[in-house]
């Protein structure tokens, strides 16, 4: 959806929308980011091929544990009101901060992981039918594998009473059918290399992660 902007409309990292007033929340999830080098802007290859303005990875938050605990309490302050009764995430990016989610609400956190390319409950995890889930991501961008989890617990005979995340890519086109909840929303535009805007001002493209020596 991003790739038909003209240069005019790219979208500098910083740009952060918020579908409601502005949150200081949000502006103190991106600190938390940036303070760890987890989100840069610049002009990006991102693993997908696509060129992005800026980059992203929750992993580098997750990594320092007070921080992976500090977000963790952040969502679940928001959810809390929901009543989940246990915490589901997909594997692996979800699995951390579903951790951290669970310990805020003092209830357990379980992962679903995909076996054959079908997402499902596996280590002997099971729900109770009637249990009241929440599906805790670190990214939502399509709301895909969110919608999928959501799945695997209703399949469980479970109710899925919400989803959360600590950041919303999606631009608000989530579309999930529960009560959903990010501690952050950030528009980063992707571009087809052959239109990318950065491109075509010359600017030179770097893989995220990559350090010059
Ligand atoms: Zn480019």
């Amino acid at each position: 959806m991003y790739d038909e902007r003209s240069p005019a409309d790219v979208l500098p990292v910083q740009k952060v929308y918020s579908p409601e007033m502005p949150s200081v929340t949000t502006e103190s999830v991106l600190d938390r980011f940036r303070r760890v080098g987890a989100l840069l802007d610049g002009h990006f290859r991102l693993t997908s091929g696509l060129h992005s303005s800026g980059f992203m990875q929750c992993a580098l938050v997750l990594q320092h544990p007070t921080d992976a605990e500090a977000c963790g309490a952040e969502i679940a302050a928001k959810v809390r009101e929901l009543g989940p009764q246990v915490v589901l995430s997909p594997a692996l990016g979800g699995i951390v901060i579903g951790q951290e989610v669970g310990r805020a609400l003092g209830v357990r956190a379980m992962f679903a992981e995909r076996q054959d390319g079908k997402l499902m409950l596996r280590r002997g995890f099971s729900l109770a039918p009637g249990e009241r889930v929440l599906v805790v991501e670190d990214v939502v961008t399509t709301g895909g594998s969110t919608r999928e989890t959501i799945e695997v617990a209703r399949a469980a005979g479970a109710t899925v009473v919400g989803a959360a995340a600590i950041i919303d890519r999606s631009g608000g086109q989530q579309s999930l059918d529960v009560p959903f909840h990010a501690l952050a929303s950030v528009s980063l535009p992707t571009y087809q290399p052959e239109t990318c805007p950065l491109c075509a001002a010359g600017q030179p493209v770097v893989k995220p992660g990559s350090r010059s020596a």
